[in-house]
Formats: C-alpha cells, sequence, structure tokens
C-alpha cells in the first residue's frame, strides 16, 4: 500500500505516471457495507483534465461505468500525488 487516505476510506496500492496521465489502482470503502472496499482502477488525463477510463467493482459502475469509488480514488491521487512521489 502507498497512501491511505486520512479518513481511512481509500487505499492507493499502485500510483504511475505516463507523460500526462495519471494511472492509480486502489481500493475505496463502500458506503453501505462496513468493513468492504471496492476494487477501483483509474486512468485521468493532466491534458484533458478528465477521467479518460475507470473501473469498479460495485454495482452502480456495472449500470453506468461511473461511480463515487472512482472519483473519490481520483480525487485522493491527485492530492497525494506529490506526497508518494515527487515524479508524479
Ligand atoms: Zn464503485
Amino acid at each position: 500500500m502507498l497512501y491511505v487516505s486520512r479518513n481511512g476510506k481509500v487505499r492507493i496500492n499502485y500510483l504511475k505516471r505516463e507523460d500526462s496521465l495519471l494511472i492509480a489502482k486502489g481500493e475505496v470503502a463502500s458506503s453501505s457495507k462496513p468493513n468492504v472496499f471496492h476494487k477501483v482502477e483509474i486512468v485521468y488525463s493532466f491534458e484533458k483534465k478528465y477521467l479518460i477510463r475507470g473501473s469498479c467493482d460495485c454495482e452502480i459502475s456495472s449500470f453506468y461505468g461511473i461511480c463515487k469509488h472512482q472519483l473519490m480514488l481520483l480525487y485522493v491521487s491527485l492530492r497525494a500525488r506529490k506526497k508518494i512521489s515527487k515524479t508524479l
């Protein structure tokens, strides 16, 4: 584990930068089920300033392709990346 958010709800297991892309993999706590974490992966483009790819094993994501877990991982990854590595 590379980083855990202060509230413990977001865990970053992998974070890499490739040119203008930020690739993150991690686990995000379910809001309805205690002690359940969803597996989440995202790819964010600094150039386009949006999430270009994302996946999560929750039910909402299987319907809509997007969910709050992906956004939570993105938010924490963007904020914490410099603490993890200066090159991110
Ligand atoms: Zn989700």
